[in-house]
C-alpha cells in the first residue's frame, strides 16, 4: 500500500497505483481528496510501446513489460490533485 499524499495514511494499493494514469483523479478513501500518478507513468508505458515495436522477440517484449509495470508501481511518484 502507499501513502496518501494528503492525509499520508496508506490507502491507495498498487492495483489501483497502476491502473491510474496521469489524466485520472482517483479519491482517497480516507480523507476523500485526490490523488493521481506523475506524467512520469507515461514514460513507462512508451518503453513497453518501443519494446513491442522493435521486436517480435517475446521474451523481449515481456522484459519491457516488467520493466514497465516495476517502473509505474514502484518509481513513479503519487501526486496531489
Ligand atoms: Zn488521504
Amino acid at each position: 500500500m502507499y501513502n496518501c499524499p494528503h492525509c499520508q495514511k496508506a490507502t491507495i494499493s498498487m492495483f489501483s497505483k497502476f491502473f491510474t494514469g496521469p489524466a485520472i483523479t482517483n479519491k482517497c478513501s480516507n480523507c476523500h481528496e485526490g490523488w493521481s500518478t506523475s506524467w512520469i507513468s507515461m514514460l513507462w508505458l512508451l518503453l513497453l510501446l518501443i519494446s513491442n515495436y522493435l521486436t517480435n522477440d517475446l521474451s523481449l517484449i515481456m522484459s519491457g513489460a516488467f520493466v514497465c509495470i516495476m517502473g509505474i508501481v514502484f518509481f513513479t511518484p503519487i501526486k496531489k490533485r
